[in-house]
């Protein structure tokens, strides 16, 4: 392990991250181990807080503490998309596209974030898709129930970087809500990174969908889903009309 970080990171555990009490969210910094992947060498470094009691990670490049315009991606937990490789959606894409960039810089980072389902959790999302099978939308299913569009918060992760010593990160986005929210906890976005992915064999059915209608995604069945990362995907070299055209 690097020395340097090591040490830094020992500075972090030593920190008491929960001076606040429970009405503000906090968190600390609770271990941190080499995570060698297929995308590169990283470390990754797990959290604790206050607020909804999950395991969230930072999966780091280089030397990310105390430094300033980090590139930063946030991502929120997809176990189908992630894990199991599901097509409805596109977060293993997304997550594999920011592993692969960031383990190409010197240094950034992959908030990986456990609000599933922009934030409902896994089981209401699987009734949800149950809805969609039966004809809703995403928007419709998650009203159904009794959830908003979108219930995910960047509070935690916002906390997670401070608890980094990072005041300024580049957002790796293509979504000015997620900039925007950031910055409403406190975090410097001194940049934004557009997140582009590769056309590969495993987005062909995003660029069929894409094709189809442009910004959202439509099934095997013609229902349509929203990105459940928040983020439009850009895939790289290509614009909506080239895209329809390879489908036509
Ligand atoms: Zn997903």
């Amino acid at each position: 392990m690097n020395a340097t970080l090591h040490e830094q990171f020992e500075v972090l555990l030593g920190q008491d991250r929960f001076p606040f009490g429970r009405e503000k969210v906090s968190v600390r910094v609770v271990a941190m181990a080499e995570l060698p992947t297929r995308f590169g060498e990283f470390h990754i470094i797990a959290f604790e807080n206050n607020h909804d009691g999950k395991e969230h990670v930072a999966i780091t490049k280089g030397d990310v503490i105390g430094a300033r315009d980090v590139p930063v991606r946030l991502h929120s937990e997809c176990l189908t998309g992630d894990a199991l490789g599901s097509l409805r959606c596109d977060c293993r894409d997304q997550l594999e596209a920011a592993l692969k960039a960031i383990g190409q810089m010197e240094r950034g980072m992959v908030l990986y974030l456990r609000q599933e389902g922009r934030g409902i959790g896994l089981t209401n999302k699987i009734r949800a898709y149950s809805l969609q099978d039966q004809g809703l939308d995403t928007v419709e299913a998650n009203h159904a129930l009794g959830f908003r569009d979108d219930e995910r918060d960047y509070a935690v992760a916002a906390q997670m970087l401070q608890a980094l010593k990072i005041d300024s990160v580049q957002l790796m986005t293509n979504n000015p809500k997620k900039i925007d929210q950031l910055r409403q906890y406190g975090i410097q976005v001194s940049d934004r990174i557009p997140h582009i992915m590769q056309p590969n064999e495993h987005n062909r059915f995003y660029l069929q969908t894409k094709a189809a209608k442009s910004g959202h995604m439509i099934d095997f069945h013609g229902k349509e889903h929203l990105p459940e990362q928040g983020d439009r995907p850009i895939v790289a070299g290509m614009n909506v009309s080239q895209i329809g055209a390879m489908f036509e």
